[in-house]
């Protein structure tokens, strides 16, 4: 393969520079001072934050920065009227009550605006009914309640596991239900690592704490009520019952003391072995409780408000020498749940060092080729707002101009390796930059960040190199790859997949989330925090200051033939209706060659390139061949998921699905009422991934 990155013996030598002027310590104070109050999106303290962002990466040194406000839909518990869920007795006494609020951890006692645990956008509301427990709450939960179990949650309240997707889609899937009300809880089975105290002895969920967060179904919008435009004064905005993906019923998330309460009793069917978390009940599946408590119900009680309200990104820029046109972007979140200690400031913070440290590269005579734009995002925890709506206000700029968007999320989510999702272009360039990173690891002293990650992470049986992923959803860079179809990645410290059971990390969007979870338990030396940063501010640097992109279109042409071998084989299950329908993939793999064809004699050019006048031609190519994946129709349903090589996957938006229109259509299809129409929908996905594929290999032939 190629890795272009064969550049100037100046540039790699403030490569060097950059890298290893990133501190640990520089970290940790970063991570201090932007933890200390809450800072909710939407509130005055985010606001504050943010100016201290912009006056601090100006004393840094970047060239400029400014606040960007927008007015979008957030959502926030009434103070008067609190969110809580209650069991009733039969003359309506509420014989119990969940809690109002998580015990505030020691040290954090006089710390006024933690806003207590609830869905953000869930509908007001008191319904009052049976429960029905749904496992996690995912399509093939629901699938088997309806199908094999033979329950039905019309006029039903559904408690579901949090856990395996991302949360909207559970919510989804219990509208479509028929649910009138749908409680989320954190079961131990998924939030409690084996051996580990809770917080603030070590990094378990308390028993009282919850997992805040956003329940909506925005694929891709951006603020719900202008999908589409930036949220400005002059914005037209859509009424709340046309907003787009509001949930129609009540949510609200409890921690697992609370859920005991709720789950104790439960009668109905025993359930599947794999529907059984962790506490101490049946998890009998109901409708409703045993006998013995036949007469009572279940009441949701939600109070929660919409509120247009105005959010700040603050986008700072470093001018590029002599590609000021060509924009390299990093960007990650700021406003958090609460303290933010690890989702998103320890990402935050590593931005921050990136920032600092470029600015010392500036003060020595240093200036990237093209531009560089860093940017501390707001409102991402309901649902991307900063992010999507200035990718809206951008949008002409950045579908000329942009060269690559590096997400800059938690830093860390575990203590084991590191972890990559990026697109297949990117590739290449990750492995050649983490073999001159360190590994983090105490005794791993001069071994390479490649070869640590290598070791714990090997990729597949056939490819021996470190594991990538395929990028899904669930945080900022999800405009600018899914949408606008810039090239995309992210990285992180996570934790041994394999041994690590539990869903995202334990106190993930509670309250626990606070700088001495990561300084005691996470990262004490802040050394992995330091590689995070080493990663993620090398790329920017690779992007941004290398001759030739550093973007590897052989790599894609790889992945697209495997993504072509699987969705074919997963419709090879139906062999029957494949032959009745007459569907082929050949047009497909046969696309699938022209662009390994096209890409293998593009990278051959450019090695024995020599005209200077055609390395901007061919940075272009580079450039816009994630372009060239983007279908202007969006896909079915989803106008604002135009990728059609990755979307998020329909049942979960945190995964990644490859070719996701023949996914979708071939989804469930042996359950379809018209089979001829279902089939015709995959062969019509399967012609428009063949042409998508056909025309992106032809925007890397030579251009006369
Ligand atoms: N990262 C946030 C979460 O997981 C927001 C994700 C989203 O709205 O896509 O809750
Ligand atoms: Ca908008
Ligand atoms: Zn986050
Ligand atoms: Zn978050």
């Amino acid at each position: 393969t190629h890795p272009n990155t064969e550049n100037s013996s100046a540039s790699r030598k403030y490569l060097r520079e950059f890298l290893d002027e990133m501190q640990p310590n520089k970290i940790r104070e970063h991570l201090r001072k932007f933890t200390r109050l809450p800072h909710l999106a939407g509130t005055e303290q985010n606001l504050r934050y943010a100016e201290q962002i912009r006056d601090e990466w100006l004393e840094f040194g970047l060239d400029s920065v400014e606040m960007v406000p927008y007015d979008v839909l957030l959502s926030y518990p009434n103070k008067s009227q609190p969110n809580y869920i209650s069991i009733v007795d039969q003359l309506g006494n509420e014989v119990f009550n969940s809690s109002l609020a998580e015990p505030v951890p020691e040290g954090y006692e006089d710390t006024s605006n933690i806003v207590p645990p609830y869905s953000a956008f869930s509908a007001k509301g008191q319904p009052e009914g049976d429960l029905v427990y749904v496992n996690y709450g995912r399509t093939e939960d629901f699938f088997q309640l309806e199908r094999e179990m033979g329950i039905n949650v019309t006029e039903k309240i559904v408690i579901v596991r949090y856990g395996k997707i991302f949360r909207g889609n559970k919510v989804k899937n219990a509208m479509l239900a028929g649910a009138k009300g749908i409680i989320m809880f954190s079961d131990p089975a998924d939030y409690w690592a084996a051996g580990v105290q809770p917080y603030p002895a070590g990094w378990n969920l308390p028993g009282g704490g919850a997992q805040r967060g956003n329940v909506l179904n925005l694929n891709g919008a951006g603020d719900p009520l202008t999908p589409g435009y930036p949220a400005k004064d002059y914005t037209y905005r859509f009424s709340l019952e046309d907003g787009v993906g509001l949930p129609k019923i009540p949510v609200h998330p409890i921690g697992f003391h609370d859920a005991i309460h709720l789950l104790k009793n439960m009668g109905g069917q025993i359930p599947p072995n794999n529907w059984k978390g962790a506490l101490n009940v049946s998890y009998r599946i109901g409708p409703g409780f045993t006998d013995d408590f036949k007469s009572q119900k279940v009441r949701m009680n939600i109070n929660t408000d919409n509120k247009v309200t105005r959010i700040y990104n603050v986008i700072g820029r470093i001018r590029g020498a002599l590609e000021p046109d060509r924009y390299v972007i990093l960007g990650g979140h700021r406003d958090a749940w609460v303290f933010g200690g690890i989702d998103p400031m320890s990402g935050a913070a590593v931005v921050h060092e990136t920032v600092r440290s470029a600015g010392r590269l500036l003060s020595k005579g240093w200036r990237p080729r093209r531009t560089i734009v860093f940017a501390s995002w707001d409102a991402e925890e309901f649902g991307l707002l900063g992010s999507t709506e200035w990718a809206e206000d951008n949008a002409k700029l950045l579908q000329e101009r942009a060269v690559a968007y590096i997400n800059a999320d938690s830093a860390i989510e575990g203590m084991y390796t590191l972890r990559v999702d990026c697109t297949p272009s990117l590739h290449t360039l990750v492995y050649d930059l983490t073999k001159q990173i360190t590994s983090p690891e105490e005794g791993e002293e001069g071994v390479s960040l490649y070869e640590s990650w290598h070791k714990r992470d090997n990729w597949t049986n056939d490819r021996d190199a470190p594991r990538i992923s395929k990028l899904g959803s669930g945080s900022d860079f999800e405009a600018y790859f899914i949408r606008l179809g810039i090239a995309a990645g992210r990285a992180r410290y996570t934790k041994n997949k394999k041994t690590e059971r539990y869903s995202s990390y334990p106190v993930y969007h509670s309250v626990y989330e606070t700088f001495e979870i990561v300084e005691k338990f996470y990262d004490p030396t802040f050394k992995r925090l330091q590689a995070v940063a080493q990663v993620r501010g090398g790329l920017i640097f690779l992007l941004a200051d290398s001759q030739l992109l550093p973007l590897d279109a052989d790599q894609y042409a790889d992945s697209l033939r495997k993504y072509a071998h699987s969705i074919t084989q997963l419709a090879q299950t139906h062999p029957e209706e494949m032959k009745v329908y007459e569907v082929s993939f050949d047009s497909l793999f046969s696309a699938v060659e022209n662009f390994t064809v096209a890409a293998r004699d593009f990278h051959e050019r450019l090695q024995t390139l020599n005209r200077a006048e055609c390395v901007r031609v061919m940075n272009d190519q580079l450039m816009y061949l994630e372009r060239a994946f983007i279908d202007p129709l969006g896909l079915p349903g989803r106008p604002f998921y135009r990728h059609v090589i990755f979307a998020p996957s329909s049942h979960n938006k945190y995964a990644g699905m490859s070719f996701p229109g023949i996914y979708d259509a071939l989804f469930d299809i042996e359950h379809s009422a018209d089979p001829q129409k279902a089939w015709e929908e995959v062969k019509r996905q399967i012609s428009i991934a063949a042409f998508t594929v056909n025309a992106a290999a032809m925007t890397l032939t030579p251009p006369t």
